[in-house]
């Protein structure tokens, strides 16, 4: 692959139409990584000559080896650092407020089952987990960017709709997806909020790649996930008279006492966690903050657990919020987006 030059000043467009991001060289036959909204205003930090699109043969770069096609782009003004500059058309910091826009990235190949419009927009936001996998074979290395596109795709064949966040910070959406569209993520449920039932219609879930509720073991310091512990023919886990499950297999994944950590009290089913990681946490921060920014019909008071609108089914988030220096209830989690914006 040659390097592509780069050249012009930086500075900030708007998309006009729904932007396709390529990767490697400004070309529509470049992989796509994300997309950029319509009407959404962005940083780029030059130009480059690529393919001719409709006359247009001019892409901006933004980065990171990344470009998209300048035709779907509208009134470039040139600056060293767009976003800091409180210039009348561009936002201001306070507009934009302390944090960074997502990169969501589009997984290929991967779509989800869309039921329907939402009927009022997209009003707020689901925090999962997908009680899955976060390391590679058995208990080797965090593998938590494969093992969330495995959550992805699981969520193809069973007919659901969200996009995952890894333990790396990195975002995916499925092929197709648009806020406005509606799928299953959330199951029967009612919104503390607005009182409404099934609330998978009204907001957007969220995966994070994260083992689950934990079980303590009768193994000091060894903490099993439920797809590691011995179970009955319920496949309910087997727990002794001090409540301790029973690990299946030394060499399957595990977690260390110093890993893990016992949370209660808000919305947290009093148990061990995994928290998520820090980067994990920022990107759900970041995601929060860009769709409240993005829609008016999208409210911080509508970010919820799913063990807020199913609290007797639904352990998740729980204490694996915030991050690992930090329990947070979804309550704090709330009030900490808040006073981000
Ligand atoms: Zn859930």
């Amino acid at each position: 692959m040659s390097m592509v030059t780069i050249t012009g000043s930086a500075g900030a467009v708007t998309a006009r139409l729904k932007l396709n991001v390529r990767r490697d060289a400004p070309s529509s036959a470049s992989p796509r990584t994300r997309q950029i909204e319509a009407g959404q205003r962005f940083g780029v930090i030059g130009q480059a000559n690529g393919q001719n699109v409709q006359g247009v043969a001019l892409w901006y770069a933004l980065g990171g080896n990344e470009f998209v096609w300048a035709g779907a782009c509208d009134n470039f003004v040139a600056g060293p650092d767009p976003d800091a500059d409180a210039d009348g058309d561009r936002p201001s910091r306070a507009e934009l407020g302390d944090y960074s826009p997502p990169n969501f990235e589009t997984a290929t190949g991967i779509r989800h089952k869309v039921q329907g419009k939402r009927p009022n927009g997209l009003e707020g936001m689901i925090v999962h987990f997908d009680a899955y996998r976060i390391r590679a074979a058995g208990n080797g290395a965090e593998n938590s960017d494969s093992r969330s596109l495995d959550t992805l795709r699981g969520g193809q064949d069973n007919g659901f709709h969200y996009g995952i966040i890894s333990r790396t910070g990195r975002v995916w959406l499925p092929e197709g997806f648009d806020w406005g569209d509606w799928g299953y993520h959330a199951g029967p449920s009612l919104c503390p909020v607005t009182q409404r039932t099934g609330v998978s219609q009204f907001y957007v879930g969220f995966e994070m790649n994260n083992p689950g509720k934990l079980f303590a073991t009768a193994d000091p310091g060894v903490f099993c996930p439920w797809f590691n512990v011995v179970v009955d023919k319920d496949k309910n886990p087997v727990l002794d008279s001090k409540g301790r499950a029973t690990r299946r297999s030394a060499t399957d994944e595990w977690y260390t006492s110093d890993q893990v950590r016992r949370a209660s009290g808000g919305n947290i089913h009093d148990g061990w966690y995994l928290p998520y990681s820090h980067a994990q946490r920022e990107t759900l921060t970041n995601i929060a903050l860009y769709l409240a920014k993005r829609f008016s019909s999208f409210s911080l008071d509508r970010v919820l657990g799913h063990d807020e609108v199913a609290p007797t089914r639904k352990n998740d988030p729980g204490g694996a919020l915030a991050d690992p220096d930090q329990v947070m209830t979804m309550a704090e989690f709330r009030a900490d987006l808040k006073s981000r914006l």
